[in-house]
């Protein structure tokens, strides 16, 4: 797993100053990297019962629709306000400063559905945080959260559901 944590860089003081930003781009750029990662992932999931994979805006749309190939299920969309064209359902959460809105169709899940979120990377938990209430809120039920990366000195898993979080990589 080491050559996959190597092949993606770390950007110092992006996007501001003090943050050490991990750009997975060179990890999907790399298709040996690309499908490692995938694979490993869904690899996990196969034999399970998973009605579909929930992906977050944008990067977790990549992992988000790649899972959802290899399991053969579909893949529902949690986006930014306003770019949703049917009824949504949304919430809003905490940031540094200020705070942020994400959104779902509101007709995304039966009731019951058993459901993975993707995201690229575990930071705070912040993100994924809202994203478990919004899912939960719309009737279905997390299977898992999992991430290509985790940013473990932050503790973020301690914001999400106990035994459902899943990270392949590890900082
Ligand atoms: P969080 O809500 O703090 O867990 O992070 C939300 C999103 O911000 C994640 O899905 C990542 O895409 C992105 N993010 C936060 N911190 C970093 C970081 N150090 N490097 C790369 N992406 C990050």
């Amino acid at each position: 797993m080491d050559d996959l944590k190597l092949i993606i860089r770390d950007i110092p003081d992006f996007p501001k100053k003090g943050i050490v930003f991990k750009d997975i781009t060179t990890l999907l750029s790399d298709a040996k990297s690309f499908h490692r990662m995938v694979d490993l992932l869904a690899h996990r999931y196969v034999g399970e019962k998973i009605d579909q994979i929930v992906g977050i805006e944008a990067r977790g749309f990549i992992l988000g629709a790649a899972l959802a190939y290899k399991l053969g299920t579909g893949i529902t969309l949690v986006r930014k306000p306003g770019k949703l064209p049917y009824k949504t359902s949304s919430i809003s959460y905490e940031l540094e400063y200020g705070t942020d809105t994400l959104e779902i169709h509101e007709d995304a899940f039966k009731p019951g559905d058993r459901v993975i979120i993707a995201d690229d990377l575990l930071a705070t938990g912040g993100t994924m945080a809202a994203v478990v209430d919004l899912v939960e809120k719309n009737g279905a039920v997390i299977y898992e959260c999992a991430f290509m990366a985790e940013l473990e000195f932050l503790n973020g898993r301690s914001k999400l559901p106990s035994g459902k979080v899943y990270s392949l990589l590890k900082f």
